[in-house]
């Protein structure tokens, strides 16, 4: 006969064997705060004149936050626009009931991808006359006006109309009668460098590129359309750049792309990389760490397995170059990073304990660590580290 074993007090019949049962912070996670994303946008939009607007650049998940709670909050904090970089996430975000005009930043070029995005109600960015055409077409065949931006290129040599061309190709973009065009704009390539506020910048040559380009189509006089220009250094650098609207992404996440900051903002991250602890051991002196044994205890030394790698999108040029954060004190992680799991000294700590959570991201306490700590121990940006997470982790909204 089968006996049932005491049962330590826990409900043995009361999880199944769904996934969702599974705790969403049961091993790594990521926690976006919704109310410092919408306090960021509020704050960054109070240095705009009253009437220049916010667009939230949600591109790439929202910098690997969640693209519809980004909308959301950016929304509530005053944006007016939303970015994208794809036309799959321009759908996403309408079929998640996001109402706000959106403008794919990217570029889409056949007819195909152009009438769904028409059909979903996303303005496309147009850098050619071809593409141009093609909108005017989809609008004709259905009666109404497809609404777009046209880019031109001042710099970045990417997307956008050639600038020597623009002006005389705008004068046949004009007599297309089922197109409607909300905005003109052009992108900066270097606004975060230090020498961005001098006239012979690049960044400066490229807001007077763009300048002399407007003047010449007498844009002004159609207030139907939005000039802009800035990303967040851009926007940052100083209203010359701000002309209708701004596109905001980084700054709006929390952290500031330009060396010196701003000394009246205080924005706060919105991400925190958080995991729990998956083991404890203790070594003796001499003994090797992780593959290839490249880290050797040069002392007894407590470790704490960390259940997160690179397979989550903590990347393993940073093996032995980052700390993790466990109340207000500062370890650091030792030996190669690996797909699932790190390994961190805990020398000298008792209150870390298996299932304890540390920070990867994100502040405990007066200790931060922020992605711009990431990017330079890994030669990269802070960009690249936001939107490298992987959907292994799970994210928690805490608002
Ligand atoms: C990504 C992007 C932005 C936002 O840049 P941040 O530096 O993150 O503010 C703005 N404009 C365009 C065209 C972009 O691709």
């Amino acid at each position: 006969m089968q006996t049932r074993q005491s049962n330590h007090g826990l409900n043995f019949d009361k999880y199944s064997n769904f996934e969702q049962d599974i705790d969403p912070k049961q091993r790594a996670w990521i926690e976006i705060n919704g109310k410092a994303l919408e306090k960021n946008v509020r704050q960054l939009k109070s240095k705009l004149n009253k009437d220049c607007q916010f667009m939230a650049v949600v591109k790439a998940d929202g910098y690997g936050h969640d693209a519809k709670v980004v909308s959301k909050f950016a929304i509530k904090g005053g944006a007016s626009q939303l970015g994208v970089a794809t036309l799959k996430e321009g759908i996403k975000l309408r079929s998640a009931g996001v109402k706000k005009p959106i403008l794919i930043l990217g570029n889409i070029y056949t007819k195909r991808d152009l009438i769904i995005s028409f059909k979903n109600d996303l303005m496309p960015t147009i850098s050619s006359l071809r593409e141009c055409l093609i909108c005017n077409n989809i609008g004709k065949y259905f009666g109404l006006k497809f609404c777009l931006h046209l880019k031109v290129d001042t710099g970045m040599s990417r997307l956008g109309f050639e600038p020597n061309k623009f002006v005389q190709q705008f004068e046949k973009i004009k007599s297309f009668e089922n197109i409607s065009i909300k905005g003109i704009y052009s992108h900066l390539s270097s606004a975060d460098e230090d020498n961005s506020l001098d006239p012979k910048s690049s960044t400066q040559q490229q807001r007077f590129k763009f300048q002399e380009l407007l003047k010449q189509i007498n844009v002004h006089r159609n207030h139907n359309i939005k000039i802009h220009l800035a990303n967040s250094a851009g926007m940052l650098l100083n209203k010359d750049f701000h002309f209708h609207m701004v596109r905001v992404g980084l700054s709006m996440y929390g952290y500031s792309p330009l060396a010196k900051i701003d000394k009246n903002l205080s924005l706060k991250p919105a991400l925190f990389l958080k995991v729990k602890v998956a083991f404890i051991r203790i070594i003796d002196q001499g003994v090797s760490v992780s593959y290839g044994g490249k880290f050797v205890s040069s002392r007894k030394t407590k470790l704490a397995v960390l259940n997160i790698g690179y397979a989550d999108g903590v990347s393993r040029n940073l093996s032995g170059k980052i700390n993790v954060i466990h109340n207000n004190k500062l370890y650091p992680q030792v030996g190669s990073i690996t797909m699932d799991q790190m390994m961190v000294d805990i020398t000298g700590s008792s209150e870390i304990e298996i299932g304890s959570t540390m920070v990867l991201l994100g502040s405990d306490g007066d200790k931060t660590i922020s992605p711009l700590d990431w990017a330079r121990a890994s030669n990269t940006i802070p960009w690249e580290i936001l939107c490298s997470f992987k959907n292994r982790l799970p994210k928690v909204q805490v608002d």
